[in-house]
């Protein structure tokens, strides 16, 4: 297998961003920009290496970014974006071994996702050079050279075959190593420009709208909505019924209250948290209860239903989930639940660390019907909502 390193280039120093901190090292949805470009290459089945070009001055910031990560020692930098790129391709060249392949990146598409990262790769096997682009959709337009604010249309554009070049822009080592030493200086706009100049063909991959260069605080309020959107809201539903038997108290909602009966089950028999953890699991289509402590397993005799819980909040955080709500309703008779309501919203809240305002505990009778009214036993009944990010590198 070629030996594939990505080139994150993050010397720029933000100019044109105009805030305290160049943009690479700002914060998206509470990330640094530049660690969640990294974190796109670094978990990547076709990236072998990562390697950040920064400006040496602001090392500090570089560490605060992208510290814990394991990287090896930054490149150093240019003037310019050309410049750092070919300082950065030096670098690598001096290294052993030097890469086969590399896919220069700007630190500032953190946006970057999987599929076009892997298309440009694979484009490699056909040509020295390939880069992700997206097509026009816009019909263009050229302004007259005076007019101010409005200028007047001189003309339209011809869009067809015209394509907007972003990164990652892969290329085989060597021949693009040449190109940049051939074009030093020479103030092109890209690698591919460079790659061109030298006279080598590049290939145009599709990529997304959204791998868009984050320049001006606009572009990252909309990243940042793009990270914090909410791709679906998921709603699930549980119910549980456990019987009467022998003991001096229950366990409902994580609850111990006294009682002149228990409840009988393998595990401590806690219908509430019982119907609420299925309702968790039924959200993110993960089967129920049973199939993931099942009762004929001796581990969960006795054990407290806290650990249901826990477990499928934690599949849900492991999704990049987040916990809406939780409502349940227990159906009994006796115990009286009202005198512990606070106290069972108190304990599921802690247990699947969401605000006591998303967790409703509910109580009824069945007004002396059916098996809950001749109080042969419990029933509870449960919906959740989940919140599912869209799907993208953390
Ligand atoms: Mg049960």
């Amino acid at each position: 297998m070629p030996l594939t390193v990505a080139l994150i280039v993050a010397a720029g120093r933000g100019l044109r961003f105009g805030g305290p901190l160049p943009k690479q090292y700002r914060l998206l949805a509470g990330v640094p920009v530049l660690r969640r470009s990294a974190l796109a290459y670094l978990g990547h089945p076709g990236i072998d290496a990562v390697r950040i070009v920064i400006d040496p001055a602001a090392r500090d910031l570089y560490d605060a970014a992208v510290g814990a990560l394991g990287l090896p020692e930054p490149l150093a930098g240019g003037a310019d974006r050309q410049e750092s790129v070919r300082r950065g391709l030096e670098a690598l060249a001096r290294e052993a071994p030097a890469p086969d392949r590399v896919l220069i990146h700007d630190a500032a598409r953190p946006l970057v996702d999987a599929a076009t990262i892997a298309g440009v790769i694979a484009a490699l096997d056909d040509a020295p050079g390939a880069i992700a682009a997206v097509p026009l959709a816009d019909t263009l337009k050229r302004a007259a050279a005076s007019g101010g604010d409005r200028p007047a249309v001189a003309g339209t554009v011809d869009r067809g075959g015209l394509w907007r070049a972003q990164t990652p822009q892969g290329f085989r080592f060597p021949p693009i190593l040449h190109a940049h030493r051939a074009a030093a200086g020479a103030a092109l706009t890209d690698d591919a420009a460079v790659a061109e100049a030298a006279g080598l063909p590049v290939r145009l991959v599709p990529s997304s709208e959204e791998n868009f260069k984050v320049t001006t605080e606009a572009d990252l309020a909309r990243a940042e909505a793009l990270l914090t959107a909410v791709a679906e809201s998921r709603t699930g539903t549980g119910f549980d019924v456990h019987r009467f038997g022998p003991g001096d108290h229950v366990v409902l909602c994580g609850v111990r209250i006294p009682h002149d009966r228990g409840l009988v089950g393998h595990s401590d028999a806690d219908v509430g948290l019982h119907a609420i953890t299925d309702a968790l699991l039924g959200a993110i289509g993960a089967g129920d209860i049973g199939q993931h402590f099942p009762p004929t397993d001796p581990q969960w005799r006795g054990a407290a239903s806290d650990a249901f819980l826990a477990h499928a909040a934690g599949l849900i955080a492991a999704r990049g989930g987040r916990i809406v709500h939780v409502d349940v309703t227990l159906i009994a008779e006796r115990p009286k639940i009202g005198p512990h309501r606070d106290a069972m919203v108190d304990r599921i809240s802690e247990i699947l660390a969401v605000p006591a305002d998303r967790v409703s505990v509910k109580a009824t009778t069945t007004e002396g019907l059916g098996f809950t009214g001749r109080r042969e036993g419990i029933a509870a009944q449960a919906a959740a909502t989940v919140a599912l990010p869209p799907a993208r590198p953390a």
